[in-house]
């Protein structure tokens, strides 16, 4: 699947759920609500899987790049637009990378 499909799909599974959610607590239907709420979160995981295989990220001082897991995706802290705050192997320590997006297939 091109990247830029599993993208929008992703964002419009999070969209549904949270429109779902929110319609059914406004009717209090809190057993639909949480199937919404379910949806939504499975919107989110998707979310973090599509940027978890659409960047790879270099090292701010020595430019060595890295594939993050989904784990390390999440784990990793947000340092400002598309940095991140991730040990460097080569470094041997904790630096501030960058995101660079990879060219779609
Ligand atoms: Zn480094």
């Amino acid at each position: 699947m091109p990247n830029k499909s599993y993208f929008i799909l992703s964002v419009s599974i999070l969209i549904a759920g949270l429109a779902s959610a929110i319609a059914f607590a406004i009717q209090n239907v809190p057993v639909w609500m949480f199937v919404g709420i379910a949806i939504l979160l499975a919107g989110i995981i998707l979310l973090i899987h599509w940027s978890t295989i659409s960047y790879e990220w270099q090292c701010e001082e020595c430019k060595t790049t890295v594939q993050l897991t989904m784990w390390e995706n999440v784990r990793g802290l947000n340092v400002g637009v598309n940095r991140k705050y991730l040990f460097c192997p080569t470094c041997k320590k904790k630096v501030t990378f960058r995101g660079i997006k990879k060219t779609p297939e």
